[in-house]
């Protein structure tokens, strides 16, 4: 083992008196893609000393039988380090440039020790695996003419075909690769080994682009982009951009929160401060949720801004590498893109923009696990640069911080052209007529809605925030509810792949006749799922055409845009979808919006729930009445009097943000109280059990601890409990959730916890710090 320092404070560390002395002067702490809390000394013998450097990665000799491994450099000192610990040597250098510059550097370590992991997972984590192997690029072989000085004298004879070749060189005026010189001049490689080997000609190595690693940034299909007609900015967004621009003419640290209704022109704020930023010559990020990665987002942002990086799921490694490469050359001046994006390693970084700042799926659910917003947020703040945050619906972390006057909030109320938000009209489920014998979805209320619409050629967006066919399938005769072999959640039934699946885990089996315990032929399919609605759909309203929009029917790239150019096109008149359809979609000819259950998703054990369901109806609603034409939302509901359901019909965030932010302060929840949670899992349940047993002690310990050294700040400690959903992917879990209105109280904890608890092979724990699952 080689030497830890002690960058982290390492707890039960055997600092020794008496150094190793080992023939070098300069030292590199490198750090790995592993859970560990402090960087390894290395020797850096001489010669790499010209090449080691703070952001380049190496390869050590690391672990048992010192295999060699490649990590971070995070730091290089002459200071001969105090350990009896054998220093072994940096063995390679493996890159000419630092990938991670200054800035990303400090990010990352903020971000290992907020997150509670290692800062070599979190590097790994950051630096695509494009950059990291260098895909997209191949080292090439050049030629280039040498000076009269330093040719060899007297002057080898050369063959009429080396003649050839030399003389294409020579008028070519720049390096060719060696293959492209033998095309030119019509020879085999051979002939231009031999001017090498005659010393007329200089072959040097270079690593270069491949077509695969250089994405096409500028010249990519601008059929979609609509003609730019010059947009005079309205009452509300002058008023908004006055402070925007000032901070942006001044510079430094800026948090604004932008909280503007559905269709209120916040993306045209976001271009205008974007354009100017790209004209002092620096470089924006900006974050979208990776579901508005559309061509019709980014055709607004093209042509306006620069040259433009996607970042989107789709890409290749070493498109991925391409991008990387080609932004922190200082090519790109716009990075859009979803969560990871926050890492574009800019030269001159002058804003970071978020839309729907409020999202999830900024929040990433593997190690690091990190919330990209947050990221964000330090990162401008390590920076120095504006950050402006978007939302019709912020989070109550955002809306909080507003309040406290964290951050400037930027208020656009109305929607452009003085067009009004859509009326909300709640349809309450208990009063309905129904059919009898039937299990409609669409009750009498919304179809004649429906059929309204059809009939005056408005388009209809109808959601149902679950996917599949049935959502419950369960035995008459005893009871038995199918569920997944690997998980403790019911299995869905999805008719068009006719199979049983699990959302979780993925895990597949075909449908049962009879029941798996009983036996008998009383299989019920119940709940319902977006599959069955397109199936209720069809029968109710032959004729028109109704696309179904989920994670199912969308897994293709490219599949999402062509369904929405094909409603755009009218050649769709209903779309059903999930959460899929409720966001940042622009149609101006819908008129109807229909919400199928706006109770899925509100009874779950989760403290956000109602804040996800308000989000959602509020987003949803917002799709109707774009255009001229106007535009009703319908919400079909059993709590009709739910506040969150209440208030999202009246279009009101304000007082949701008052009445849920009561809620969480009496519930001492986020973002009162900073939340972390702590899962042990096991594939033996026994295991697991005993592990979160003895973890509550080891809690114990650690609080004693922290208390004393932080003072009196409380900590609440709940668990262990088995989670909500005990088993996930064959994983029986417990968790802890700890809670304290200091950070700091809470990090000293779990770090104590870390360093004390050992757990046995088989069990494992994850830290999850502001977690956003909770089951
Ligand atoms: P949001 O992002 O708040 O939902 P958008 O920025 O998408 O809103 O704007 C909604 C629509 O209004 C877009 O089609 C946009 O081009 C248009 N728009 C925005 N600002 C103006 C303006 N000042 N004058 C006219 N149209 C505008
Ligand atoms: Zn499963």
């Amino acid at each position: 083992m080689t030497a830890p320092n002690t960058l982290f404070e390492v707890e039960n560390e055997r600092e020794l008196p008496k150094p190793v002395s080992v023939p070098a002067t300069l030292f590199a702490d490198i750090v790995f893609d592993r859970p560990l809390d402090h960087a390894y000394t290395y020797a850096v013998p001489e010669s790499l000393v010209a090449k080691i450097g703070v952001g380049k990665r190496v390869e050590v000799p690391f672990g048992k039988g010192g295999k060699g491994t490649a990590g971070f450099c995070v730091r290089v000192t002459d200071v001969q380090p105090t350990s009896s610990y054998e220093i072994k040597s940096v063995a390679r250098v493996l890159d000419d440039d630092a990938i991670v510059d200054e800035h990303l550097m400090k990010l990352t370590r903020w971000m290992a020790d907020y997150y509670l992991c290692g800062w070599g997972q979190v590097l790994h984590a950051v630096v695509p695996a494009g950059v990291r192997d260098n895909a997209g690029t191949r080292v090439a072989s050049f030629v280039e003419p040498l000076p009269k000085e330093k040719l060899p004298n007297p002057l080898p004879t050369v063959t009429p075909q080396q003649k050839a070749a030399l003389d294409k060189l020579k008028k070519e005026n720049r390096p060719l690769e060696v293959l492209q010189l033998a095309r030119l001049a019509k020879c085999t490689t051979g002939v231009v080994a031999g001017l090498i080997k005659k010393g007329l000609v200089r072959k040097f190595s270079e690593r270069i682009e491949t077509p695969a690693g250089t994405p096409d940034t500028d010249t990519e299909d601008q059929s979609t982009t609509a003609p730019l007609a010059e947009i005079v900015l309205n009452a509300d967004q002058l008023r908004v951009w006055e402070p925007l621009r000032n901070a942006l003419e001044t510079g430094g640290y800026h948090p604004f929160l932008l909280h503007g209704v559905t269709g209120s022109g916040k993306t045209e704020v976001y271009l205008r401060a974007i354009e100017e930023v790209v004209k002092q010559g620096k470089e924006v990020i900006v974050l979208v949720p990776e579901i508005s990665l559309t061509p019709q987002t980014i055709s607004r942002f093209k042509g306006r801004c620069g040259n433009l990086a996607v970042l989107h799921s789709h890409l290749t490694d070493a498109e991925r590498g391409g991008y990387w490469r080609r932004v922190a050359t200082g090519h790109i001046q716009v990075v859009v893109g979803a969560r990871s994006a926050v890492f574009a390693p800019t030269r001159k970084l002058g804003l970071i923009v978020i839309d729907e700042e409020h999202e999830n799926s900024f929040k990433q659910e593997s190690t690091p696990r990190y919330h990209a917003r947050d990221v964000a947020v330090m990162r401008a703040r390590l920076e120095g640069i504006p950050i402006l945050m978007g939302s019709a619906t912020p989070s109550l972390e955002s809306w909080a911080n507003a309040e406290r006057g964290n951050y400037a909030v930027l208020s656009m109320p109305n929607r452009v052209a003085s067009r009004p938000l859509p009326a909300v009209k709640l349809v309450d489920l208990r009063h309905e007529p129904k059919t009898p014998g039937k299990h409609y979805a669409i009750g009498p209320t919304l179809e004649s809605a429906m059929r309204k619409t059809l009939k005056e050629k408005g388009q209809i967006i109808l959601l149902l925030n679950r996917r599949g066919f049935s959502t419950h399938v369960h035995c008459e005769a005893c009871g038995h509810v199918a569920q997944c072999a690997h998980c403790d959640l019911a299995m869905t039934f999805h008719r068009t792949k006719n199979s049983l699946m699990c959302h979780y885990c993925g895990f597949e089996t075909a449908p049962f006749q009879k029941c798996p315990a009983c036996s008998q032929p009383a299989m019920r399919y119940q709940g319902l799922g977006t599959e069955k609605l397109q199936v209720e759909i069809e029968e109710k309203f032959p004729g028109n055409v109704c696309q179904r929009m989920d994670s199912d029917t969308m897994s293709k790239p490219g599949s999402h845009q062509r369904v929405l150019d094909a409603f755009r096109d009218g050649l769709i008149q209903i779309l059903v979808g999930t959460q899929m359809i409720a966001k940042g979609l622009d149609f101006p000819n819908v008129t109807l919006v229909g919400v199928v259950n706006a109770d899925v998703g509100l009874h779950l054990p989760d403290f956000r729930s109602a804040e996800r369901t308000f989000q959602l109806l509020a987003q949803v609603a917002g799709r109707a009445g774009r255009g001229e034409k106007g535009g009703q939302v319908l919400v079909q509901t059993f709590t009709p009097d739910h506040p969150c359901i209440t208030l999202a019909s009246h279009h009101n965030y304000g007082e949701f943000a008052k009445l849920e932010l009561v809620h969480r302060k009496q519930h001492k929840y986020p973002p009162y109280e900073r939340l972390a949670r702590l899962i042990v899992r096991s594939e033996k349940e026994e295991a697991a059990a005993t592990f979160a047993d003895a973890l509550a002690g080891t809690f114990k310990e650690a609080m004693k601890r922290a208390t004393t050294a932080q003072g009196q700040a409380p900590v609440r400690l709940l668990g262990p409990a088995e989670c909500p959903v005990f088993r996930l992917n064959n994983f029986y879990r417990f968790h802890f959730q700890i809670q304290s209105d200091s950070s700091a109280v809470l990090h000293e904890v779990l770090r104590n916890v870390l360093t004390l608890a050992k757990p046995p092979s088989g069990v494992e724990f994850q830290v999850d710090i502001d977690p956003y699952s909770m089951l």
